[in-house]
């Protein structure tokens, strides 16, 4: 099932562009970090459970972070015990494979079962899974390659990059989502704007080439409309229109969903300084969601949709 699962990943990766597949480059820093040391395999859970890596701590403590998101609580145990343990509840997920030998990885059953079982589904609480867009064959826009990558503009105040990086890290608990790095192509393209429609406080674009899903999320510039728009409010929009670029292209009807259209209203001033987590309808639509069958393989849509 997952013939690379104990194999490292090549040092030298690097993850291509929108249809997002991982490919063997140079490695000059083999022989430094041992891709298959602790350190290393810490880190390439960090980047499936969190979309992110805290290198500034120690293995033991980094551990404690995993165990306690993964399995909701810490184990004792050696370290190899407990790396193989989160390996074995995480593997099979695309931070583990190379997709490089793939032939086609589009929709492929693995991963995406993989990804379905990361979202939790509450039986109770309903879905708004019939507001989401259709595409032709009844599919969804939806990824099929993970991490998904999302670029941060690097002249982002810091400030506004920790309100965001909030919303990536509640996003990566279902659907693995990394940092695109400087010089590689991201799934997700965030900018800043000064302008948007008026009343419009984010604006998501979804364009499609053969299959392929390109998002760009245009947030608007906190400073520029102070009164409208405070800074505390950045995350909870960002990770309104992150819900869109993850799949969630439509708007649910019930507030308290994150994905409930008027909580970006300008009109009611955004001021909460809270950012709200990923309502269970929210999570039952993400999973039903990756359930469908994404986008096929020559669609490619006509003009860039959006939502806002
Ligand atoms: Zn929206």
């Amino acid at each position: 099932m997952i013939p690379d699962f104990n194999k490292p990943l090549p040092s030298g990766y690097s993850n291509k562009g929108a249809g997002g597949r991982w490919t063997a480059g140079p490695a000059p820093q083999a022989q430094m970090s041992p891709s298959s040391g602790p350190e290393a395999r810490v880190e390439r859970l960090e980047k499936l459970a969190f979309g992110t890596v805290y290198p500034e701590h120690d293995v033991e403590a980094r551990l404690d972070h995993l165990e306690k998101e993964i399995f909701g609580s810490t184990s004792q145990g050696s370290v190899e015990q407990r790396l193989s343990r989160l390996e074995q509840k995480l593997g099979g997920q695309g931070a583990f494979q190379s997709n490089a030998g793939k032939t086609d990885s589009i929709g492929s059953g693995a991963e995406s079962a993989s990804i379905v079982a990361r979202i939790p589904y509450d039986r109770q609480a309903g879905d708004y899974f019939d507001k989401i867009k259709r595409f032709p064959g009844n599919t969804v826009a939806r990824w099929t390659n993970f991490p998904v990558k999302v670029r941060i503009p690097e002249e982002t105040p810091s400030q506004w990059k920790l309100s965001l990086n909030e919303a990536i890290e509640n996003w990566s608990r279902y659907i693995p989502l990394t940092l695109a790095e400087r010089a590689e192509a991201a799934d997700v393209e965030v900018s800043w704007v000064n302008h948007l429609n008026p009343r419009l406080l984010g604006v998501t674009r979804l364009t499609a080439f053969n299959g392929n899903l390109k998002v760009r999320i245009y947030l608007l510039r906190p400073t520029y409309y102070v009164e409208q728009l405070s800074e505390n409010a950045l995350g909870g929009i960002f990770q309104h229109e992150l819900g869109h670029g993850l799949g969630l292209f439509g708007h649910s009807d019930q507030n308290g969903d994150i994905m409930y259209l008027t909580e970006l209203s300008a009109e009611g001033k955004v001021t909460s300084k809270n950012m709200k987590r990923p309502s269970e309808r929210d999570l039952n639509t993400l999973r039903r969601v990756y359930e469908t069958s994404p986008l096929p393989r020559g669609f490619s849509t006509i003009k860039p949709m959006e939502w806002s």
